[in-house]
């Protein structure tokens, strides 16, 4: 009989329990496929950068299938119905997706389980495939989820993670079923101009070479904005194309301090799935502390959005952003803290800018993130305000990243390239950069005052 495995952020060959369930016994066939589902767009998840990326693996993921004899089928529709006529069209027995912790994803999966359980489909949902430990299998007694890092971190690390699987041989796949063409990649004026490629096949050469080159410097490189030195594996990994649980085993495997550091990351990851898996609502409400003190300023906001605080820094990575569809974690920290705790605006404008153009814009990881920047969410200094000129000091010490992407500050050094507006006017009035948008300490006092009576 067949089998239908339905990817959705597991667009991989390696290391997929998804496929591996699917086609697991020699006799059966198995049905790839991925739908198309247009309240995907309509939840504003469908960002063009996004889009192009999801073309680009599900086009790898389609040839990898092949190779090994099978192929990808696409549907278009609601996936449920998808599901439903793709089990009507072939008679599958089974249904196999990977668990997901949105409320989107429950809600896809319990409408899956309604529509192909009656035609006597029977639908598994397999853990730990979009996270390295699954929300729910490292839980504080007495609560549902761990709300501080540091103690979750204690038990993800000895929870035990399972063996990686190999990719697959050979597939045996039913020729019936036809395949639409795969979702259209957006127009390039639509997209970031300095996008990186999606898909597995490049993923995999990506993570060799970080691994081979960079693991063992991350503990000391990670914060320095210029050197580059994170792995930029987060759109491989949001859309699945890796495995967090193969990246676990490897940088336990090396044992070095610097892929600890990294594995430590990795548990950041699973730390916001698993908030977000039992407190779905935390992708909108504030998940602990409520704020209501954020002040409505359009143009501000529009500064930030388009780089144009007069902060370098924070002008720096809100351009980084738009060029690449990704941003250094020490920038995304410093632009959003500069946002909430400086401009007082609210962390959902924030949130809905960074998911119109991160590629790896992801409901658990970006919403919490900025929540725990915000102060609303976990952070356990909910009233620390970063600034982004000591920060610029600290991590682009000479201003290399700063001059990289504001080029009107490219004939300028440190300390000049981080405090422009101490320059005389007449200097100032050629480099065409904005005067500062407003006062970091009168931002902050006003910040913090509110936090007070909020
Ligand atoms: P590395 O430093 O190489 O880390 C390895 C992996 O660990 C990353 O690929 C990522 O999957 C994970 N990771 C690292 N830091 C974090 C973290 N703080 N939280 C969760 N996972 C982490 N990450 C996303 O994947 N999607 C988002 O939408 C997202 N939005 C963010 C918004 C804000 C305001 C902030 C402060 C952070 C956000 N992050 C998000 C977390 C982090 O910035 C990125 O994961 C990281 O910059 C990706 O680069 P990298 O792959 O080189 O990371």
């Amino acid at each position: 009989s067949v089998r239908i495995c339905l990817f959705t952020r597991d667009l991989r060959l390696t290391d997929n329990p998804v496929l591996h369930a699917a086609s697991a016994a020699g006799r059966e066939e198995v049905l790839p496929v991925f739908v198309n589902d247009p309240a995907v767009r309509a939840a504003g998840f469908a960002a063009p950068n996004r889009l192009a990326f999801l073309h680009d693996s599900l086009a790898d993921l389609d040839a990898g299938l092949r190779a090994c004899g099978s192929r990808l089928v696409v549907r278009t529709g609601r996936t449920a119905d998808a599901v439903a006529r793709l089990v009507g069209e072939t008679g599958a027995s089974e249904v196999h997706l990977a668990a997901d912790h949105s409320a989107f994803a429950h809600a896809r999966e319990e409408a899956v389980r309604a529509a192909a359980e009656p035609l006597g489909a029977r639908v598994v949902a397999h853990e730990a495939v979009v996270t390295a430990v699954a929300p729910g299998a490292a839980v504080p007694t007495g609560s549902d989820h761990y709300a501080v890092f540091t103690p979750y971190l204690r038990r993800w690390s000895r929870t035990a993670l399972r063996r990686p699987l190999p990719p697959p041989q050979n597939l045996r796949t039913p020729a019936k079923p036809h395949s639409e063409p795969l979702p259209t990649r957006p127009d390039a004026d639509q997209l970031s101009p300095s996008l990186a490629p999606g898909g597995e096949t490049e993923a995999r050469r990506a993570m060799r070479s970080w691994l081979d080159h960079h693991l063992d410097g991350y503990d000391d490189g990670h914060d320095a904005l210029a050197d580059d030195r994170t792995s930029r594996l987060s759109p491989a990994l949001h859309f699945g194309c890796l495995s967090p649980t193969e990246l676990v085993h490897h940088a336990r495997t090396a044992g070095t301090p610097g892929a600890a550091a990294f594995e430590r990351q990795l548990a950041w990851r699973d730390f916001h799935h698993q908030v977000l898996a039992a407190r779905p609502d935390a992708a909108r409400g504030d998940y602990r502390s409520r704020h209501d003190q954020w002040r409505d300023s359009p143009a501000e906001l529009r500064a930030w959005q388009q780089g144009r605080t007069g902060y370098p820094l924070v002008d720096a990575g809100m351009r980084q952003l738009r060029q690449e569809g990704w941003m250094h974690n020490r920038a995304r920290l410093v632009t959003a803290s500069f946002l909430c705790k400086t401009l007082g605006i609210d962390w959902r404008e924030g949130a809905r800018h960074f998911l119109s153009l991160l590629v790896d814009g992801d409901i658990a990881n970006n919403q919490l993130n900025w929540q725990w920047v915000a102060g609303t969410g976990t952070d356990t200094r909910p009233n620390r305000v970063l600034n982004p000129v000591a920060q610029a000091k600290r991590y682009d010490a000479d201003g290399t990243y700063i001059r990289r992407w504001v080029p009107e500050l490219s004939a300028l050094t440190a300390p000049a390239v981080h405090e422009p507006w101490k320059l005389p006017a007449a200097l100032r009035a050629e480099l065409g950069y904005p005067e500062p948008l407003v006062a970091l300490d009168a931002g902050r006092d006003r910040f913090l005052s509110g936090r007070g009576r909020g």
